[in-house]
């Protein structure tokens, strides 16, 4: 295996791929071919909440391949890894969203959230916002309101509108006809953008008096990410969809999305088998995502985050840094354009350091590690943020 088939054989996203070669992984570091390691301030993108390769999520996958991997698709055969996390995730909002459609992806939980909306209030307008992010496939796209990245994939799935993020005024376009509002609870690939609680609790009773579904996007900042176990309980109010993937599976591929059984009902009939998938809810990644919430739990993870964002500003002071804005260890360095944030991203992996900047701000540099790094770690990696931007 080369580099050069690497990009001879893999469909390349980017002229520039990063090309690290890992060969191995564990907690919050990633070992490459030449031996050397980094430590992952990433965690590929929000996933590795708990590290890589957690020794409780490696058992309970080595648990579940002993029984049993892919029977049959989705919803027809009792599997109690599937059942056992739908429970779970329902716990998680305190029962409130009592039924769960498990995906593959992110982008695939989207798609079925905004099909779920359209077929419930039988409308077809969809209200999303700009520089948000809810992934590629073409409903997800449609949705997603960071322009550049969109260049080229016209038309779009019709009846999208986007408005400005944090703006009531704006709520003037989600009315009679809107199925759903789709938000992020923090635009993350926008940079780490956060609006009030009375925005929230405005936009929450907006929808109500008009009859719209409130999907919440929670695939970044759910599993404990921004320091509580979904965003949307510091926010005062409660979605009708909130959506999940990326920390929910541990590291395995899985997405879901949440809501009341009388919403999720509307799925069962006319037409019935109108909304399927083969793999969503594997099994192996269902069993991977139940020691995922056990680790969260034991390991305390959720009430830690405050304190280690708080030890990542401590140290974050430097001339160079024009704002730093965080939600638990969802976090952006905001540096500047792009051609001074670059150097300082690379020095910082070339001194051990895996980073990078968000899809629609790249003047900020993302920090978003596993919830399990130790204050070391936050140590390290501030030190040498600091040496980098001294030195690049
Ligand atoms: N929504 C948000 C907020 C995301 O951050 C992402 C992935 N970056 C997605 C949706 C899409 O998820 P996936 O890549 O698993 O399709």
């Amino acid at each position: 295996m080369s580099r050069l088939d690497f990009l001879t054989h893999l469909a390349q996203t980017s002229p520039e791929p990063l090309l690290l070669e890992i060969e191995r992984a564990e907690g919050c570091w990633m070992w490459q071919k030449d031996g050397t390691k980094l430590l992952d301030l990433i965690s590929g993108i929000s996933v590795s909440n708990v590290g890589h390769r957690h020794p409780a999520v490696l058992e309970a996958i080595t648990a579940q391949l002993g029984k049993y991997m892919h029977l049959m698709v989705y919803g027809e055969v009792v599997q109690s890894p599937q059942t056992m996390l739908a429970k779970r995730l329902s716990e998680s909002t305190s029962g409130v969203l009592n039924q769960v459609f498990f995906t593959t992806s992110g982008g695939e939980a989207v798609e079925g959230a905004l099909k779920l909306a359209k077929k419930y209030t039988k409308r077809s307008d969809i209200v999303a916002f700009r520089y948000s992010y809810h992934g590629n496939t073409h409903g997800a796209l449609a949705a997603t309101g960071g322009n550049w990245t969109k260049h080229g994939y016209a038309p779009f799935v019709p009846g999208f509108r986007h408005i400005a993020f944090g703006q009531e005024a704006d709520f003037e376009w989600i009315d009679h006809k809107t199925a759903a509002v789709i938000i992020e609870a923090v635009q993350g690939e926008a940079g780490v953008r956060s609006a009030p609680n009375a925005y929230w609790q405005s936009l929450r009773a907006h929808c109500t008096a008009m009859g719209t579904l409130l999907i919440l996007d929670e695939i970044q900042t759910g599993f404990g990410r921004t320091g509580t176990f979904w965003k949307y309980q510091t926010l005062g109010i409660v979605p009708d969809i909130l959506i999940s993937a990326k920390g929910l599976g541990g590291g395995m591929p899985l997405g879901a999305f949440l809501a009341i059984e009388t919403i999720m009902g509307v799925f069962k009939e006319n037409p019935v088998l109108g909304h399927i998938t083969t793999f969503g809810g594997h099994p192996v990644c269902c069993a991977a995502s139940l020691a995922t919430f056990d680790v969260i739990e034991n390991e305390r993870l959720v009430e830690k985050v405050a304190a280690k964002a708080q030890r990542f500003a401590a140290q974050l002071v430097h001339p160079r840094i024009k704002a730093f804005r965080y939600e638990g260890l969802l976090m952006g360095l905001e540096i500047g354009p792009f051609q001074e944030l670059k150097p300082v991203i690379d020095k910082c992996i070339e001194l051990g350091l895996l980073t990078d900047w968000f899809l629609y701000c790249d003047d900020t540099m993302r920090i978003a590690p596993p919830l399990t790094i130790s204050t070391d770690e936050i140590d390290f990696a501030c030190a040498t943020i600091l040496t980098a931007l001294d030195n690049a």
